[in-house]
């Protein structure tokens, strides 16, 4: 850190008169319009600058998967051609962990005597201790650190029971939260265009293209475009050409019905009141509004959850009793899961899916959780840990939950004994086979019938089931009825 006699003199050989200046600290935020940290800023009238902090060992601890860390860069670059035309200039820096988060940011915050730092929330556990440290660091060095909340449709904390308690059921938790939500939304406005400002380059500042990023392919690439032009086009068109029909073709894979708007608000690419928004500003209320305005309300229950329960972030089940099922450990099993090699066509389609789009549709993501966490008895933090290393939408909470609902060891959890039958929901959500045979070309030569469940003419270069089904099911149910036995026997003991 530089003295604050050395910055004074810096100061002076610069011969400015010093404006105030905000630092915006951009993470999960990557925009600018509705940005409450970007819109704070400008409301104190001083310089905006803004910065960038990449922690790629971090990362790993986390399983971002390089899909989404590489769609991080790429709206990087787009989020920076946007501020530059507002004449705020975007700094990039790295370190390997949070740890070194503290201190980068004292040193910055030093050199170029910034007045005040403003950034959005995050609700994981390492990144709050991350956010405390730095509020603590910049108190010490006379900088004021502002913290906003920007993720969430409602402040958090402020969906409660009557008796103040958490939501722990989904359905009680939308209703209250629809009463609680206003009529509309004022979204914020991007701030205008500022005095350009010159500033000089600090030691540890480094080019976008000189941090640690992973290689993915174009094809990927090009599914997903980055920026808030393109995310904003998506809403858009999902609002004026699906939602109507979203309630009738959710559930099916093969049909482009959902939004495909998970990476840009797991990235903050769009604000989720931007979403809530368009619901009422571009479509006409309709069945297929509400059940998407309800999907949105799930993503807003797991990340309230996820706030309310630190558990959560420590990969502990929500339910402790669950952590005594004894999960098999069979990693021949968990890689076929892992690759699309399990006999079960609609699993391994799904399965291909995620590693070739980084992406996968939310019915098979529930059919292929419960047929890991279920059918095969494998711990659901491997299958949680494989969906976050592969998904460019990866998002602590909703995964989280996701996986503990499939599980059930969460708190709106589906109950033990409902599985889903892989072959029954293949038959429901693919009926033509239309999603299959996109991904699994070896069986498109199979009738609409058999495709789901091949047998007589199953090519030999496709894998015979994993499992048998009914054993599956009822080792899983013996092993979570024993559970309630194993508690009961342990309840009348004490
Ligand atoms: C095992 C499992 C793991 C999941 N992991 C993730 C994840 O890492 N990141 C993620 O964003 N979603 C996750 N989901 C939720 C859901 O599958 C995806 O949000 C959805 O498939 C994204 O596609 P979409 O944008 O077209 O969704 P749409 O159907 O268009 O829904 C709109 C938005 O609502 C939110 N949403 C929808 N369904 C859910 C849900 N069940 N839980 C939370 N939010 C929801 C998403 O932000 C989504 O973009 C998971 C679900 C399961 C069952």
């Amino acid at each position: 850190m530089l003295a604050i006699s050395t910055l004074s003199s810096l100061a002076r050989a610069a011969g400015t008169k010093m404006r105030s200046r905000q630092l915006v600290w951009f993470r999960n935020d990557l925009r600018v319009s509705d940005n409450p940290a970007l819109f704070n800023a400008r409301e104190n009238s001083g310089v905006i600058i803004a910065i960038y902090i990449a922690t790629p060992r971090q990362w790993l601890q986390h399983d971002d998967a390089a899909v989404k860390i590489d769609f991080w860069r790429r709206n990087l670059d787009s989020l920076r051609a946007t501020l530059t035309q507002l004449n705020i200039s975007l700094y990039y820096f790295q370190v390997e962990t949070y740890q070194q988060i503290p201190s980068l940011m004292a040193s910055i915050c030093q050199q170029w005597q910034i007045t005040r730092l403003h950034f959005n929330q995050q609700y994981g556990v390492n990144e709050q201790s991350r956010d405390q440290q730095v509020i603590d660091v910049c108190q010490q060095i006379g900088v004021q650190a502002q913290s906003y909340h920007d993720q969430l449709l409602l402040p958090a904390k402020s969906i409660r029971t009557k008796a103040g308690e958490p939501f722990k059921v989904f359905t009680p938790f939308a209703k209250q939260a629809r009463q609680q939500l206003p009529e509309s939304f004022n979204l914020l406005p991007t701030p205008a265009k500022q005095q350009f400002t010159e500033l000089a380059r600090l030691p540890e500042q480094l080019e976008l293209n000189e941090l640690s990023w992973p290689p993915v392919t174009t094809a990927i690439q090009e599914l997903w475009p980055a920026g808030e032009v393109a995310a904003t086009n998506r809403l858009i068109h999902f609002c004026e050409q699906r939602i109507e029909d979203y309630q009738q073709n959710r559930d099916l894979p093969a049909v482009a019905g959902t939004s495909q708007l998970s990476p840009y608000l797991a990235s903050g690419v769009i604000s989720i009141k931007q979403c809530w928004l368009a619901t009422t500003h571009y479509c006409e209320r309709s069945d297929g509004v509400i059940v998407w305005q309800n999907e949105l309300l799930w993503r807003e229950f797991y990340k309230q959850l996820l706030i309310d329960y630190p558990q959560l972030s420590k990969h502990q089940p929500w339910k402790p009793q669950t952590d005594h099922i004894k999960w098999r450990t069979n990693d021949a099993e968990l890689r076929a899961w892992q690759q699309g090699e399990t006999g079960f066509p609609i699993i391994d389609a799904a399965m291909r899916q995620l590693l070739q789009c980084g992406w996968m549709h939310n019915r098979l993501r529930m059919i292929t959780a419960t047929f890991l966490s279920k059918h095969l008895l494998i711990d659901w933090r491997l299958g949680e840990r494989w969906f976050m290393q592969h998904l460019i939408d990866g998002d602590l909470a909703a995964n989280n939950g996701g996986w503990q609902w499939c599980a059930s060891t969460g708190t709106d959890a589906v109950p033990y004994f409902r599985l889903f039958n892989p072959i029954t929901q293949s038959r429901k959500c693919d009926p033509k086979g239309a999603f299959i045979r996109h991904y699994l070309p070896e069986l498109s030569e199979l009738s609409d019938k058999e495709i789901h469940f091949p047998a007589k003419n199953r090519p030999d270069t496709y894998p015979l089931p994993m499992i048998d089904l009914v054993a599956a099911r009822q080792r899983v149910l013996a092993e979570f009825k024993g559970l309630s036995r194993d508690r009961s026997r342990h309840r009348n003991r004490q």
